[in-house]
């Protein structure tokens, strides 16, 4: 048998029109990844499924991520397979932060951050001229919307002075943190996408995701950190959603490897490391999707979780589905 899951994002349900684009692109992605693993690897099919879904501009990866505090788009994503592992965090202008990923996964090293992510893209010709390429109308109503929660003003300070000046962010820090702990709902929009498959001999797993609305700039969360949002490791390939700290804090996709190898069923070894990670936090938020050679489980603490699977016997499909609940 042949497995493959996909997911755009674990967090807050949207409106009905957004939740059925949303639906669409997971659909259409997870078709994609379906027909790559009917004659490919696990490994492209995972990728060729997220670089669908970065493309979309209903999911936050690629364009259509969220936009940091002061308005610009940073973009993380990880690859990898039960050999390597390769992850780029915080790029600007990778026109498929997944692809360069791969890039990386084929040197020594692991992740790449920053300044030298964007270098990276140049000089592999994989960059955009300009970050507003990312930039979507909906997602900069959506950022006006959550600054004007967070300073409870209605036109906030002009966008040449948020970027200018470091005082915005002494202002706005700690009510960031306020806004994260008790109003998580105008900030976790979610839609970060990932892909996991199996393609009879080898697990593959890929995660992408502009991070969350209004973080600070420079901030990285748990997709490109391999062991926290994504993980290949002891027969088992995890793709991780939801608030990044608390993925981050409680190693989330490790600790699933960990009581899969220990012996638990796929499905007990997700559920269990979720439910003890997510008792640590009042509003816990994540959702996962795993494969192994046994089968597929997708699993959320999150309010809804946009994710489907399919099972592949041959090139025949013997079970496929997509939903935005799972539990
Ligand atoms: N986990 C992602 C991050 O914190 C966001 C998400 O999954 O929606 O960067």
């Amino acid at each position: 048998m042949k497995f493959i899951a996909v997911h755009g994002g674990a967090g807050r349900r949207s409106d009905k029109s957004v939740r059925s684009k949303a639906l669409d692109a997971v659909m259409k992605a997870l078709d994609i990844g379906i027909e790559t693993l009917k004659s490919g690897n696990a490994l492209d099919a995972v990728i060729a499924a997220v670089v669908s879904m970065e493309d979309s501009p209903y999911l936050n990866a690629g364009i259509g991520s969220a936009l940091n505090l002061i308005g610009e788009v940073e973009m993380d994503a990880c690859v990898a397979t039960e050999d390597s592992c390769g992850a780029v965090a915080g790029t600007t202008i990778a026109r498929n932060p997944v692809l360069l990923a791969k890039r990386v996964m084929e040197t020594d090293h692991l992740l790449i951050a920053g300044k030298g992510a964007d270098m990276l893209a140049e000089s592999y010709g994989m960059s955009v001229d300009s970050n507003e390429f990312f930039i979507t109308e909906r997602n900069r109503k959506r950022r006006k919307e959550a600054v004007k929660v967070l300073l409870g003003e209605t036109e906030g300070i002009p966008e040449e002075k948020i970027k200018k000046r470091n005082e915005y962010i002494d202002r706005v820090y700690p009510k960031l943190r306020e806004l994260i702990r008790h109003y998580s709902q105008y900030i976790s929009f979610s839609d970060t996408v990932g892909a996991v498959a199996f393609d009879g001999e080898h697990l593959a797993a890929a995660t992408s995701t502009g991070g969350v609305f209004l973080k600070l700039p420079g901030r990285v969360g748990d997709s490109p950190i391999f062991g926290a949002g994504t993980y290949v490791g002891n027969g088992i390939a995890i793709s991780c959603s939801g608030i990044g700290e608390q993925i981050m804090k409680t190693t989330l996709a490790k600790n699933i490897a960990n009581l899969y190898a220990f012996g638990l069923p796929i499905e007990l070894a997700v559920k269990s490391a979720m439910l003890m990670a997510s008792k640590e936090f009042e509003n816990p938020s994540m959702g996962a999707i795993a494969v192994s050679h046994e089968g597929i489980t997708i699993y959320h603490t999150s309010e809804a979780f946009v994710a489907g699977y399919a099972k592949l016997k041959g090139s025949e499909i013997v079970e496929r589905k997509v939903s935005d609940v799972w539990r």
